[in-house]
C-alpha cells in the first residue's frame, strides 16, 4: 500500500491495519521467546564447569593402612609412620578416630612431644588409651596382618575388642633404673581379647591351654615379633604371665 492509497483510507480503516500489524508483531515476538526457552531447557546450565567424577577413587594417603604390608616392608612402614602428619592422615583414612593429646614431660624424663588418644584401632579398646601415632599405626597393622587372620583361622570369628592393661605411664622397667617404653607412649600391655561372638580370651588363663583360643594367642604373639621392636608375653617371665607387652621403642626382643 503506497502513501497515496493510505491517505485515501478513512480513519477507521487505518486503525484496523495498525491493530492487525501490532498483533502480528506480538505473535512473532512470543514465538521467538518460546523457541529460545525450549533451547535453554534442553541445554544443561553451567555446562562449561568441570563436574566431579564420583567414579574415580581419591588418591590413597602416603601411608596406606588399608593395603597389605609384607614383613619386608616394615622399614618403609616405620619411616612413613614416623612422620606425624602422614601417620595421622593414615589412621583417619581407615576410620580410626583420634584426638590430640597435649605434650607431656616429667622431671625424671617421661613424656612425649605429641601423642594421640584412641578408643580403638581396628578393634575397640576396653579403655581409651594414650599413645604415639606410630604405635597406633603399628597396632592397626598387627591387627590387620596377624590378629584378624589368626582369629578367622582358629576361632572362626573376628576380634571385637582388646583388653588394654595400660599404655602411657611413667615408670621404670621392673628391677632396673631404665624408664619403660610406656613412659614415652611407645608401648601397650594387652591382657586379652573379646571375640565378636562373645568369647572372652584372657592371656593369663588361656595362653598355655591346648585350645583354639590358646593357639590363637600363641600365634598372634609370634606374629607380633616381626612387627614390633619388643614383644614379651608369658614365655618371657612371671611379670608378663597375664599380658603381652608390645613396644616400638627400639632394640629387639621376642619372647
Ligand atoms: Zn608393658
Amino acid at each position: 500500500m503506497n502513501i497515496v492509497a493510505w491517505m485515501g483510507l478513512n480513519l477507521k480503516r487505518r486503525l484496523h491495519y495498525i491493530l492487525v500489524g501490532c498483533a502480528a508483531m506480538l505473535a512473532l515476538a512470543g514465538g521467538t521467546l518460546a523457541f529460545s526457552g525450549s533451547i535453554e531447557a534442553s541445554t544443561p546450565r553451567f555446562a562449561n564447569f568441570a563436574r566431579p567424577n564420583f567414579d574415580k577413587a581419591p588418591p590413597p594417603p602416603a601411608l596406606d593402612l588399608a593395603r597389605r604390608w609384607g614383613l619386608a616392608e616394615i622399614g618403609e612402614f616405620t619411616r612413613l609412620a614416623s612422620d606425624e602428619g602422614i601417620c595421622r592422615e593414615a589412621l583417619s583414612a581407615v576410620g580410626v578416630n583420634w584426638v590430640e593429646t597435649p605434650a607431656q614431660e616429667s622431671e625424671i624424663g617421661c613424656g612425649f612431644e605429641s601423642a594421640i588418644g584412641v578408643s580403638g584401632t581396628l578393634a575397640s579398646y576396653s579403655v581409651p588409651s594414650t599413645m604415639t601415632c606410630p604405635l597406633a599405626a603399628r597396632l592397626y597393622l598387627w591387627e590387620m596382618e596377624v590378629v584378624a587372620p589368626a582369629a578367622e583361622k582358629h576361632l572362626g570369628t573376628t576380634i571385637a575388642s582388646i583388653d588394654v592393661m595400660g599404655t602411657f605411664s611413667c615408670r621404670r622397667v621392673a628391677g632396673t633404673a631404665h624408664l619403660s617404653k610406656h613412659s614415652f607412649g611407645e608401648a601397650i600391655d594387652i591382657a586379652g581379647f573379646k571375640t565378636a561372638d562373645g568369647r572372652d580370651i584372657p592371656v593369663l588363663r588361656t595362653y598355655r591351654t591346648d585350645s583354639p583360643e590358646g593357639q590363637f594367642l600363641r600365634e598372634i604373639r609370634r606374629g607380633a615379633c616381626g612387627l614390633f621392636d619388643v614383644t614379651l608375653g608369658p614365655d618371657f617371665n612371671l611379670d608378663h604371665a597375664n599380658h603381652f607387652h608390645l613396644d616400638i621403642g627400639g632394640g629387639y626382643a621376642c619372647h
